[in-house]
């Protein structure tokens, strides 16, 4: 079976300029500027390459891995099995269905834990190492599922699942999807109905707009949250970062988004629920968040 070492395209790599990584986005390059210059992975920052992209796909210029490069292991844009590998692989993709992972914040807790309570029981199989794509056999007339990780491999898959050409598996993956483990900007009341009806998963992934101001409120360390902002105004969402790195990068972002003049950035985050709570006409939603990230497939 041919392995998958081609790792994932980026829509956005780093360059040095006057000594400083510095980003850009794969449409903005010019041919000149193509063969001058050394990019690299924004994330783990190992050297990339670009591509223009084919014409006939009409695919736009993206970042690919750089040959014989392989991103770090931790890297997000290490390879990942596409939804043409896995039909390739298992012949349809009828039966996939979608699960969100424990985030790896907590796994990483989990593991410290029982580190620190020595535990000696060095020979406990791995679990957690994922097995090389080509050991697993899928029976096609099975349900299998997926479990995502992060945010940007939900935002990768949608993207994914929007590029195949069958309009109806495509509406088919997307309620998979849509109001199961993810929440959109237009489906707060979902996460409330799930609640109620029990359906509602231990994690579970939201996307909304981020105002610029909210970096007041992650200020303050006894009300240490910021407001996401759906379609709904009745709905409101109260987001708490779980750590204070998290806080952090929240309000990194605000001043980004500030600086770039924009007024709100639309973020997906990765949550769990606090509560729910009735405060006059309005619902709020409280949630605690392990991640978050922007969307890198979407072009505006
Ligand atoms: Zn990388």
């Amino acid at each position: 079976m041919q392995t998958v070492i081609k790792g994932r395209s980026m829509p956005e790599a780093l360059y040095k300029k006057n000594g400083k990584y510095t980003r850009i986005r794969a449409v903005d390059v010019h041919p000149k500027m193509k063969e001058s210059t050394t990019f690299y992975c924004i994330k783990c920052k190992v050297q990339v390459t670009h591509s223009q992209g084919k014409k006939s796909e009409q695919s736009k210029p993206y970042f690919r891995r750089f040959q014989n490069t392989p991103h770090l292991t931790n890297c997000k844009y290490a390879s990942r099995k596409t939804l043409q590998e896995y039909e390739r692989e298992v012949g349809t993709l009828e039966n996939l269905h979608y699960g969100v992972k424990t985030p790896l914040l907590l796994q990483q807790q989990d593991k410290d834990e029982e580190n620190t309570k020595g535990s000696n029981d060095e020979q406990k199989a791995p679990s957690s190492i994922e097995k090389h794509p080509s050991e697993i056999v899928i029976n096609p007339k099975k349900r299998h599922k997926k479990h995502l990780l992060t945010v940007d491999d939900l935002f990768y898959e949608l993207s994914d699942i929007e590029d195949h050409s069958d309009i109806s598996l495509k509406s088919k993956l997307k309620d998979r999807i849509y109001g199961k483990i993810y929440y959109s900007y237009s489906q707060y009341i979902e996460i409330i109905n799930n609640y109620k009806n029990g359906s509602l998963k231990d994690y579970f992934f939201v996307s909304g707009k981020m105002n610029i101001n909210e970096f007041i409120t992650l200020k303050d360390p006894l009300k240490s949250y910021a407001e996401l902002y759906g379609k709904n105004t009745s709905i409101r969402l109260k987001i708490y970062p779980y750590t204070d790195k998290i806080n952090k990068e929240l309000r990194n972002l605000t001043y980004r988004t500030r600086e770039n003049h924009k007024k709100y950035e639309f973020i997906g985050l990765l949550a769990s629920l606090r509560k729910i709570i009735t405060e006059g006409d309005k619902t709020i939603i409280e949630l605690d968040i392990f991640e978050f990230d922007t969307d890198q497939y979407r072009y505006n």
